[in-house]
């Protein structure tokens, strides 16, 4: 075949099969005026013509078939998590994809994904490789090349003058498109993802909070110890505190805990949420690099003498806890909590107990943030978050295709891994309540929520600005010892009070500086959602 030939076929195959997405949003545009098929016409050459601009460039000789063959497999890839759990393509995304571990990554594979992939990339991607490609020389092959470069600019010409203003409308009107567009996305997120993450060695950590002191406690206090649970997935809409249908939080719901019933994450997803919400930074002003280029709430405690660790069972800490004492036990195999495949949360309470003899011992002086990163409802598969005893609700989808199970039992295994981290935030009061030597407290904030199935969409890490509520509201839940309340002097009226109030991960920092009762010019006291209860 000539080169131009196979370019125009690879185009077909990725308009056909890996633009499923990009088609169903482009059928429900307002056409306008036109008919609807002349419509469409426009708008797939449009589409062809985002698809050659990518595979033209590195049309010749050598490089065509490694090029076609890497640009059907991506795109097939991107195809199928689009397809099958309404993903789209952003940096944010790919940010996921790059920064994944092997447990988390393993947790994918499944037949449907083999075959989806072979189908739609591995096959043309062999076709491609076997093809004969009947090359002219060079000279000749370039004027060939610009021959289908003009013909693609006139075909566009002409589909942007035959559709006009209707075109034009309904694209602007639909950001979610620029997101699914295959490949094209991938190369614009991979840019996006590329140029936000430069090298990290480049960044200077700016200090933050240097001046941060905190008062002497008065003689005969306790330490004291607060947990933050961070993570992962929980959305309100299924915290059984936060009004859900279902109890799905029966053994807080019996603790004197306060729950925050407004609140929205900073991103949708682990990536972008959980060094926000340490940051000082503020949805508007987040980015990663931003983030990474300076301190964060755990460094000020720390400038102010208080003792910060950071234990994980998810996918690391982002960065956040690089200058505190960190404890990876994601890859644990402790017989105890931990499967070939994932580790249960209660490994982090474990920890924790064992962390808190520290305190007695003497080998940590003083008071104490420990922050607990757990695997909450990391999906896809729900069913393996939680132990046996903790299948409430049944039937559960036992399965990482989460189309191939009714909405019920997506549901029922989500809800089953918000029974479990409902006992882990439990246990971890529950120790702290039977420690006698500490003043603790517990805060937990989810990173981010989760969709699982409403209106095509799942999991999460739609893009902010059209996300669904479910992906963007979270709960969070305090819980003070006697203790620890009369030091903060927190009034408990004025606390639930605040608890009815919007807030959102922008308050994170000053809420865990403000438990602190750090002294610095980093703590803004109009952020933090206790300022006003202390006396
Ligand atoms: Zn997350």
């Amino acid at each position: 075949m000539r080169a131009n030939t196979v370019l125009l076929l690879c185009t077909a195959w990725l308009l056909a099969f890996a633009n499923f997405r990009a088609w169903k949003l482009l059928a429900a545009l307002d056409p306008g005026g036109l008919p609807h098929w002349l419509f469409l016409l426009c708008l797939g050459v449009l589409l062809a013509m985002t698809i050659l601009v990518l595979l033209l460039p590195l049309s010749f000789k050598w490089a065509i078939k490694p090029w076609l063959v890497i640009v059907l497999l991506c795109a097939a890839g991107a195809a199928f998590f689009m397809d099958d759990f309404g993903a789209v393509v952003d940096r944010h995304t790919l940010r996921s994809v790059f920064e994944t571990n092997a447990r988390e990554a393993g947790e994918w594979l499944s037949w449907r994904m083999a075959w989806k992939i072979g189908a739609t990339g591995v096959l043309p991607a062999l076709l491609v490789l076997w093809t004969r490609i009947d090359w002219q020389p060079f000279p000749r092959e370039l004027w060939s090349r610009a021959k289908l470069a003009l013909i693609v600019v006139a075909a566009s010409a002409v589909a942007i003058g035959v559709g006009g203003r209707g075109v034009a409308s309904s694209l602007r009107n639909q950001r979610e498109l620029g997101h699914v567009i295959n490949p094209m996305a991938i190369a614009s997120g991979l840019y996006a993802y590329v140029d936000n993450a430069r090298p990290q060695a480049a960044i200077v950590v700016q200090p933050l909070g240097r001046d941060a002191t905190r008062p002497a406690a008065p003689t005969g206090t306790k330490p004291q110890v607060l947990v933050f649970i961070a993570g992962e997935s929980v959305r309100a809409a299924s915290w059984g505190l936060s009004g859900y249908a279902r109890q799905t939080t029966p053994q807080l719901a019996r603790l004197p805990v306060t729950n925050f019933t407004d609140v929205r994450s900073c991103g949708t997803d682990t990536a972008v949420s959980l060094p926000c919400m340490f940051s000082n930074l503020g949805r508007k002003d987040f980015s990663e690099r931003a983030a990474l280029g300076r301190e964060n709430a755990l460094d000020v405690l720390a400038h102010a003498g208080v003792d910060v660790a950071w234990f994980d069972n998810n996918t690391g800490d982002k960065g956040i806890a690089r200058r505190v004492h960190e404890t990876e036990l994601q890859n644990s195999t402790d017989p105890a909590w931990c499967s070939a495949r994932n580790c249960f949360d209660g490994i982090l309470v474990d920890a924790l107990k064992k962390t808190l003899a520290a305190t007695h011992d003497g080998s940590v002086h003083g008071d104490r943030v420990i922050v607990l990163h757990v695997k909450g409802s990391h999906g896809p598969a729900y069913y393996q978050r939680y132990p046996k005893e903790f299948e409430h609700f049944t039937p559960v989808c036992r399965s990482n295709e989460l189309q191939t199970c009714t909405p019920e039992q997506i549901r029922n295994a989500y809800d089953n891994s918000v029974l479990y981290t409902d006992s882990i935030i439990a246990s971890v009061i529950g120790t702290l309540q039977d420690d006698h030597a500490i003043d603790g407290a517990v805060l937990f904030v989810s990173d981010h929520g989760e969709s699982l199935g409403e209106n095509g969409l799942y999991l999460h890490g739609a893009p902010y600005a059209f996300a669904p509520d479910v992906q963007t509201r979270i709960p969070m839940t305090l819980w003070l010892s006697d203790g620890f309340r009369q030091r903060n002097g927190v009034a408990a009226d004025c606390l639930a009070r605040q608890a009815a109030q919007p807030w959102s991960h922008d308050n994170i920092f000053d809420f865990l500086l403000g438990m602190m009762h750090v002294r610095s010019s980093a703590y803004r006291p109009q952020l933090d959602p206790l300022r006003q209860c202390r006396a």
